[in-house]
Formats: structure tokens, C-alpha cells, sequence
């Protein structure tokens, strides 16, 4: 019986020890099929649809969500006692990051009305700011598929043009660590841009004081997607824990 070359049949047979490895025949590929790029079906036409929404959402003059309708009755326009401990928590929650240029009295809080301006000044930023970040976004999204993240530069600057810089000092929140940065943002490149370029995003639009990780905010992401409803796992834990207690 002939024995073909590459068969398992034409290898040497053996009564001891492992005998001679056999490999399958390489198949030859045809260059067509390897250097021709793929086009992933659908694709460019759910761009064209989403840049479409995008347009439409952008384009629309919708209600400000923060805007309340309700006029505030005369004894919440003036800055009375009630009023002074009513925001406490919304001051703290603004995450205040723009509020560095606002003065302050420390003896008389800024009654709602003036919140209720910040909050709308804020939302305005960020609706302006958004669209800036979608190439800086896109671009580093594109840089960084299956890479390893790189280390976090301690200055960031992409001035292109060499025009007169401004300098910013934040801290930079990455998986496990903080690390305080500098940047260096200029007309060519916004701060927030400068940011997305280097793979952080800002915490407020235009004055941020903390920056957080792209990657740390998609792992958020993607955890929030995953997470089941944990109404069962708190009350257990809530059990356990005032039973601890004595409860
Ligand atoms: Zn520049």
C-alpha cells in the first residue's frame, strides 16, 4: 500500500518511546483573501444614522431639564433661614469644579435662585463643550484599540501652532491610583480636548479640577450594564449588619 507523504500512514511506526510528531500539511492561503480588507456590512450606513441623531439631538431646543417652570414663592426668592439650609446638598453634589470663580460670602449662602443659574450655566457648558469631544474621543478610541494603556504623562500639551499656553494643575484618577498633572491647553486645543486626547475626561467643562480615566469610566460602564438588581443582596447585608449591631 502506497504510503502518501504528510499522512499519518507514511510515518514510521514505533514500538517504544513517543515515536516522530506528527504535524498537519500547512494549507496554502491565497494572498486575495488576506490582504483584501474587511468591510463589515451595514457599518457606514449606522454612522450615517447615528451622526443623523446626533444632528437632531443637537439641533433641538428642547426644554432645560434643570429649568423649573414653578416660580419660586416670595418667601424662597430672598435668602431666608429656610432657604440657606435647603441647597446644602446640591452645593456639595455640583461637584463645584466651575465654581471657583464665583465669590462666595461665607456668612450668606447664595440663595436657589443663583444655584438654580449655575446649574443652567453648567448644563449650557457641557452641551457646548460635548460636540468638541467627539473627535478627540474618536481619535483616541482608534489609538488605543488593543493596547496596552500607556502611562500618564505628568504635563500634557499638543500645541500645534506654538501660541501662548495656559497652564492648569488637576488630579488625574486612573484604576488604582491618583497622580496630579499639568496642563497645558491653548486656543488650538481645549482643555477638555487636551484631555480626552491623553485618555481622561473632565469633571466640570471648562474649569475641572479632577479628571477620570476613559478606561476606568467604560469599566464602570460595562459594569453598570452587567449588574444585577441588588435589591436582595442589600437587605441581607442590611440584616446581617444590624443583627451585628444588636438589633
Ligand atoms: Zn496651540
Amino acid at each position: 500500500m502506497p504510503r502518501h507523504p504528510g499522512t499519518r500512514a507514511s510515518q514510521p511506526s514505533t514500538s517504544h518511546g513517543i515515536g516522530q510528531h506528527f504535524t498537519s500539511p500547512r494549507r496554502a492561503r491565497t494572498r486575495l483573501k488576506s490582504s483584501t480588507p474587511v468591510i463589515i456590512p451595514g457599518r457606514a450606513r449606522k454612522r450615517e444614522l447615528l451622526l443623523n441623531r446626533l444632528q437632531t439631538l443637537l439641533s433641538q431646543r428642547g426644554p432645560n431639564p434643570l429649568h423649573h417652570p414653578r416660580t419660586p414663592s416670595p418667601s424662597l426668592a430672598v435668602g431666608t433661614e429656610q432657604d440657606q439650609t435647603v441647597d446644602t446638598f446640591s452645593a456639595d453634589f455640583d461637584g463645584a469644579d466651575d465654581h471657583a470663580n464665583i465669590e462666595v460670602v461665607p456668612d450668606q449662602p447664595p440663595s436657589r435662585p443663583v444655584h438654580r443659574n449655575i446649574q443652567a450655566n453648567q448644563y449650557q457648558k457641557w452641551r457646548s463643550t460635548i460636540p468638541t469631544l467627539i473627535e478627540p474621543y474618536l481619535a483616541y478610541l482608534e489609538h488605543t484599540l488593543g493596547k496596552p494603556v500607556p502611562p500618564p504623562a505628568p504635563i500634557l500639551s499638543n500645541c500645534q501652532m506654538s501660541c501662548e499656553t495656559k497652564k492648569t494643575e488637576l488630579v488625574a484618577l486612573y484604576y488604582d491610583y491618583f497622580q496630579p498633572i499639568c496642563v497645558l491647553s491653548c486656543q488650538c486645543v481645549s482643555l477638555p480636548q487636551l484631555l480626552i486626547h491623553n485618555g481622561l475626561f473632565p469633571t466640570a467643562p471648562s474649569q475641572p479640577r479632577m479628571a477620570v480615566s476613559i478606561e476606568l469610566l467604560a469599566f464602570y460602564q460595562a459594569l453598570f450594564e452587567r449588574s444585577c438588581d441588588a435589591v436582595n443582596a442589600l437587605a441581607t447585608a442590611l440584616n446581617s449588619h444590624y443583627s451585628r449591631q444588636g438589633f
